[in-house]
């Protein structure tokens, strides 16, 4: 690739295309997010990427997610509310968003194929498909180029070999082609996460983002990452630099935060999210 269609994506970059928050602006302008996610024994992870998103300056953020699960999310994360299915089933309805976010915890029950499929064909809101749904979504990989809105897959490479049926091996040694070929055979957003994370676009352009430290390797990490890329996308206009941003202040928050408050042995998760605000206040 030439030059300017592969670079690092830094502070500066983040300074100049980070929106800034008009002053008139109510919760309606900066998005309406849903989150599908959660099960009954993996509750914390929607819980976090709700509340990472909302922590990221998304307007409302609604929650789908098995009922049992309610009850533990909700105290966590008071300002999201939840949705059930038509039926009280678990299909939501998907119409009426401004960004939706599905697999994180999710779990690969045949339900989940269902709401999954769905979404595929809900052309006109933008997706982010995570985690469990990158298992899920594997049968209609042929169907995402006739998406309209912007489809975006963040996996880890163990994610991405399921999904590309190549070997986390290959994967490694070729990050950037793989990820190139993948995103444009599919039109989507590629976002392979890792010590570097590599963000491609369906035109094949590509911004890598080394913020971050090993303070993330650990559950929950990449839930808050989706909860802040959803963010990111709804209020902004261009894809690629909403998921550099996310990427880079996920990254750089950890960083910010293993200088003083915590270590990397000991970061959790949610520390990141409640950490979101020294970094922003750094671009402020
Ligand atoms: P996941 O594997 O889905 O939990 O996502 C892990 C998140 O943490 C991704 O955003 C990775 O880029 C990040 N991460 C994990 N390990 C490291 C590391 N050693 N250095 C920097 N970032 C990391
Ligand atoms: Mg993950």
């Amino acid at each position: 690739l030439p030059d300017h269609r592969r670079r690092l994506w830094g502070a500066a970059d983040v300074k100049r295309t980070l929106p800034e928050r008009d002053a008139h602006s109510h919760k309606g302008s900066h998005g309406k997010g849903l989150i599908i996610g959660g099960s009954r024994l993996m509750p914390g992870s929607v819980a976090m990427t709700a509340r990472a998103a909302l922590r990221s300056g998304a307007g409302l953020i609604a929650v789908s997610t098995d009922p049992e699960a309610i009850p533990s999310i909700s105290p966590y994360v008071q300002e999201a509310t939840f949705v059930e299915g038509k039926d009280g089933g678990q299909v939501p309805v998907l119409e009426g968003y401004d960004g939706i976010a599905v697999g994180m915890g999710l779990g690969r029950t045949s339900v989940m194929v269902t709401v999954v499929e769905q979404l595929v064909h809900e052309k006109e809101t933008p997706l982010l498909v995570d985690a469990d749904g990158l298992y899920l979504i594997k049968g209609f990989l042929q169907e995402l180029e006739k998406r309209e809105a912007p489809t975006v897959l963040t996996p880890h490479p163990g994610e991405f070999a399921h999904l590309s049926g190549l070997s986390i091996k290959e994967i490694l040694n070729s990050p950037f082609s793989h990820s190139k070929e993948f995103a444009e055979k599919h039109g989507v957003y590629l976002v392979l996460k890792g010590p570097s994370t590599i963000i491609t676009g369906p035109d094949g352009e590509q911004r890598v983002n080394i913020s971050g430290n090993a303070g993330l390797a650990k559950g929950g990490s990449g839930d808050v990452l989706s909860g802040i890329l959803l963010s990111m996308m709804m209020q902004g206009e261009d894809v690629m630099n909403a998921l550099s941003n996310g990427c880079f202040l996920h990254g750089s928050t950890a960083d910010l935060l293993v200088q003083d408050e915590h270590a990397k042995i000991d970061l959790l998760a949610s520390d990141v999210i409640e950490g979101l605000s020294r970094t922003f206040r750094t671009f402020s």
